[in-house]
């Protein structure tokens, strides 16, 4: 993965772009979606809302998405 081209976390959504035009997850930060809807999707459908805690505890090693 290219720095500074962030990608949306939503599965399915493949929109990359600059970093500034997308939205982290409020709780881990890590996260990233490139709207409102791709974050709620992902935190429903995509799983997120069970992964989001363990982001939050490897918040350090941002390598593993
Ligand atoms: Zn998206
Ligand atoms: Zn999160």
């Amino acid at each position: 993965m290219v720095e500074g081209a962030p990608y949306c976390c939503n599965d399915g959504c493949e929109v990359v772009g600059h970093q500034k035009d997308f939205k982290v997850c409020p709780r881990c930060k890590i996260a990233r979606y490139c709207s409102d809807a791709c974050q709620k999707q992902d935190w429903t459908a995509g799983g997120h809302k069970g992964t989001c805690g363990t982001y939050v505890s490897l918040g350090k090693d941002k390598h593993i998405l």
